[in-house]
């Protein structure tokens, strides 16, 4: 017998998933917004010995993107990769076909990456390197963590994900930037001599548990905007503590480079944005399109008024860096790697005369 499941953070809330026939369920997608719903976190159980086939129905809450919502991911409770399930998309709907093993197992859009896995990540974490802080407090009580590693008098680096609360592929790179900076790596090493580097791995936590899209809550903020952005242009905004916990640090911190990671459903392209077209050259000469993935570089030039980013290139001269970077093609380890490449392309391009 089959089960979908929904009662664990980031899955859509109670009473959205029907079953029609005994392997055949249609659930209902959550947003919080009419436009972006890029989301779907659920779980499926096969209590029976053997696989068993299920054929899953998704109803989205608006037709946008409807035609990028065909590829999803599917981890078994033994396994540690996501792989990819192709399933076929029409204006607001997904269908999708599968086998589920014995166990369970999870099914997402985007390859769920939680609160508690951040918490895990961390506390596995055991290095005379690192330093982890507390920075803050959600309003739902969960903490806003700062990873710190390198020599503080050095030039800062900061790096921050899941400003977006969908988009998972930013926690993966920044597990694989903080993997090889704690490595031997000879580049490491120099690097945590000479420079600064913090990690701001999940800027919008309660998002990320209470399975929202893009805010912190229907009613809270977009963490990739100021302040005063999101009194001015959020209707009904309630002030977010963790929004101005961040901007907090990053008046603290007045970084030299921000690197702000977010994704997209899109399947060929990586999109980088600066300020600068040559901080652009310099970063794509050493991390060049990933090809291997599918992905070639979209360059835009933008100065990011209103963003984290932009607020500290007015406030403090940093120079900014905001990255898109989709799953398709991509899984897990793959995506550690991404996000090692990005650290070691920025670490050498701002080295280059
Ligand atoms: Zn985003």
């Amino acid at each position: 017998m089959l089960h979908v499941f929904t009662n664990f953070d980031g899955a859509p809330p109670e009473g959205r998933v029907l079953r029609n026939a005994t392997n055949f369920f249609a659930v209902k997608a959550f947003s919080e917004t009419d436009s972006e719903a890029l989301r779907l976190e659920i779980g499926i159980e096969n209590d029976a010995d053997s696989p068993t086939p299920i054929e899953l129905e998704i109803n989205w809450p608006s037709t946008q993107f409807s035609d990028l919502r065909d590829c999803f991911y599917w981890k078994p409770e033994r396994s540690r990769e996501w792989t990819p399930v192709v399933g076929q998309t029409i204006p607001g709907r997904s269908t999708v076909k599968l086998d589920i093993p014995s166990g369970w197992g999870l099914f997402c859009l985007q390859p769920r990456y939680g609160v508690d896995d951040l918490e895990q990540y961390v506390f596995r974490l055991k290095s005379e390197f690192l330093v982890c802080d507390s920075f803050g407090e959600s309003e739902y009580g969960r903490q806003l963590l700062l990873l710190r590693i390198g020599n503080p008098d050095g030039k800062r680096f900061l790096f921050t994900a899941r400003n977006h609360p969908d988009e998972s592929a930013g926690s993966f790179c920044i597990e694989g930037m903080v993997n090889f900076l704690l490595s031997a790596d000879p580049l490491a090493q120099w690097a945590r001599r000479e420079m600064s580097f913090q990690f701001m791995p999940m800027t919008n936590p309660d998002g990320v548990a209470d399975g929202m899209s893009r805010y912190s809550s229907p009613t809270g903020a977009d963490m990739n905007r100021t302040p005063d952005w999101n009194r001015t242009h959020r209707p009904g905004y309630q002030e977010d503590p963790v929004l101005n916990a961040c901007f907090g640090l990053y008046e603290q911190l007045q970084p030299h480079y921000f690197i702000n990671l977010h994704s997209n459903l899109l399947r060929f392209e990586d999109t980088i944005c600066a300020a600068d077209v040559s901080v652009l050259d310099r970063f794509i000469h050493f991390m060049p399109d990933q090809t291997e993935y599918g992905k070639t570089w979209t360059r835009v030039v933008d100065s990011m008024p209103d963003t984290p980013t932009g607020y500290c290139v007015e406030k403090f001269g940093t120079i900014p860096l905001l990255l898109k970077l989709p799953w398709f093609m991509r899984n897990a380890e793959i995506m550690r790697e991404t996000g090692r490449k990005i650290l070691t392309s920025i670490i050498l391009s701002s080295v280059q005369p």
